[in-house]
């Protein structure tokens, strides 16, 4: 088994234990090497994460690898931004902490009582076109606590400012009311709140809890779809603060009517407040996000590399930053600027999407998820809306992105004609043109095909 092999076994392991969220942050851009008989190292992109995995994976990753490769004795963390630069990275460890990883370690400041974050505010967020409406409607919030936009409900792809957001207002409202209780809380939380409360049978301290506050923030409420029991006692939740007057503020990756196996009330209340999208930068943006947080940094970056990774990291800031990082982390090893050469080696491992990833299956089980449908449905000849659209969308998405001919997609789809497929292709690339809506799902679904 090679390194590669093993590592993506482990992955697919830890990715069924932990939330897709957690997966996407913590194992993001790392590797593993086997330096030693009987030792693996897990390279990892920057302090926090190795402090991470070391203090709460650990024993998951060591159970994953003992499991498909039970030789391997002991496992240890370095950070790498390269493929193999561990041994002068050993060497080098007590240099290893740079300013901008220290910056990162405010992460773990989180005020206990909010659960905010200091490190979000509004003064270091940027506002561009894409998410000028999101950022237009915070700040109401902020002046018209519960009066304005309640709830305020924002969302988009991943990595594109939802929690900096919501965290900002949280954070704007603490300042200047300090006597408002405030409380952020992802959505995961809240349900494992909820799982302990009940387990413990104290369900009622679960109860006041949560119905004291203020001003309650849910991030990636998207990830209680499904979960009957904490949607239920959401809704209380909900409806307690929302009739006491207080503000509830949510993010989502999708719009509410996108949230698959979401109560029917619960969508409709979700939908009473203000929904803002946030969508993604154009390239003079992510140039403007580069330089600005460029401020923070010690090294002095060409006007060339910043073009470049503006015009390649498209997506996600938190990539965009990523790219920053990494290039400077290089520059402090090396004590000057890497070459271009050098950078775009770099960059090309946080943007790299490795071709095979994407398969035709992918595609259609991530429509499948995304519209929470039956693959089988797909296949038939229902021409039920809800069906139709999806069966549409899988078919653009097998010729945009996959490159597969429409014969085959034809066949693919219940041995359809290939004009079928044509007709399907032709119709959502004139559609997303004039529906923005339809535009932004498509996004949301390849972010969710092209992850990991
Ligand atoms: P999401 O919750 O949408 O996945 P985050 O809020 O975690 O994304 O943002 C990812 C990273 O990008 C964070 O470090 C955040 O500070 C940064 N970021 C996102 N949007 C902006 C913005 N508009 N201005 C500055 N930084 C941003
Ligand atoms: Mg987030």
């Amino acid at each position: 088994m090679t390194n590669e092999e093993l590592w993506q076994i482990v992955l697919n392991e830890v990715e069924l234990a932990v939330s897709r969220a957690n997966f996407i942050t913590w194992f993001k851009n790392t590797s593993i090497n086997r330096t030693a008989p009987g030792v693996a190292t897990i390279c990892v992109p920057n302090g926090f994460t190795k402090e991470w995995l070391e203090n709460k994976y650990h024993k998951l990753i060591m159970r994953a690898i003992r499991t498909n490769c039970p030789e391997i004795r002991s496992v240890d963390y370095v950070i790498s931004t390269l493929p193999q630069p561990f041994i002068v990275e050993k060497q080098k460890e007590p240099e290893s902490v740079f300013p901008e990883e220290q910056l990162e370690f405010q992460e773990f400041s989180i005020d206990t009582e909010t659960n905010l974050n200091p490190r979000y505010v509004f003064d270091t967020f940027i506002v561009g076109s894409f998410n000028e409406l999101a950022y237009a409607a915070a700040q109401s919030v902020v002046k018209n606590i519960a009066s304005l936009y309640n709830p305020l409900f924002i969302y988009g792809g991943v990595g594109l400012g939802k929690t900096h957001l919501l965290q900002a207002i949280g954070n704007a409202i603490k300042q200047s009311n300090t006597n408002l209780q405030v409380h952020y809380a992802t959505s995961e939380r809240f349900t494992n709140d909820l799982i302990a409360a009940i387990q413990s049978h104290e369900p009622q301290r679960f109860k006041d809890r949560y119905r004291r506050f203020d001003v309650l923030i849910i991030d990636d409420i998207q990830f209680i779809a499904g979960k009957t029991r904490t949607q239920e006692e959401f809704f209380h939740t909900f409806n307690t603060l929302y009739e006491n007057n207080k503000q509830v503020i949510f993010s989502s990756d999708r719009p509410p009517k996108s949230i698959p196996d979401l109560e029917e009330r619960l969508r409709s209340r979700f939908e009473a407040g203000l929904i803002a999208d946030i969508s993604q930068p154009d390239y003079e943006t992510r140039l403007a996000i580069l330089q600005t947080k460029l401020a923070s940094k010690k090294h002095e970056f060409p006007v060339e590399i910043l073009e470049y990774i503006a015009s390649v990291v498209e997506k996600n800031i938190r990539e965009l930053e990523g790219a920053l990082n990494i290039v400077s982390a290089r520059a402090h090893i090396l004590h000057k600027m890497p070459d271009m050469e050098e950078v775009k080696t770099l960059i090309a491992q946080i943007i790299s999407k490795p071709k095979w990833i994407i398969t035709a299956s992918k595609i259609i089980k991530e429509v499948c998820l995304f519209y929470d449908i039956n693959e089988r449905h797909l296949f038939e000849r229902s021409r039920r809306r809800e069906i139709v659209k999806p069966r549409q969308i899988a078919m653009y998405l097998l010729r945009e992105d996959f490159r597969g001919s429409f014969p085959y997609i034809g066949q693919k789809f219940g041995g359809r004609d290939h004009t079928t497929a044509i007709h399907a292709y032709e119709k959502i690339a004139k559609n997303i043109k004039v529906d923005k809506k339809l535009m932004d799902e498509i996004l949301l679904l390849r972010d969710r095909i092209y992850e990991n």
